[in-house]
């Protein structure tokens, strides 16, 4: 499957766009906001990205 990130429309730095566990959606590390650290992802885990999280919170 090839990702791109939904931010920059940019399917360049593909190690670096990780997916949403909500949308599917692909983003840069570095474009999602807040940034997101890719050392602190765990690959066993799901991640979702702000808008995801802030549906979750409501
Ligand atoms: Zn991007
Ligand atoms: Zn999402």
């Amino acid at each position: 499957m090839h990702y791109i990130c939904s931010i920059c429309k940019s399917g360049l730095d593909e190690d670096h766009i990780i997916i949403c566990e909500g949308c599917d959606r692909g983003f840069h590390s570095n474009c999602h906001d807040p940034v997101v650290k890719l050392e602190t992802l765990n690959e066993d885990e799901p991640w979702n990205c702000k808008s995801c999280q802030l549906e979750a919170q409501l």
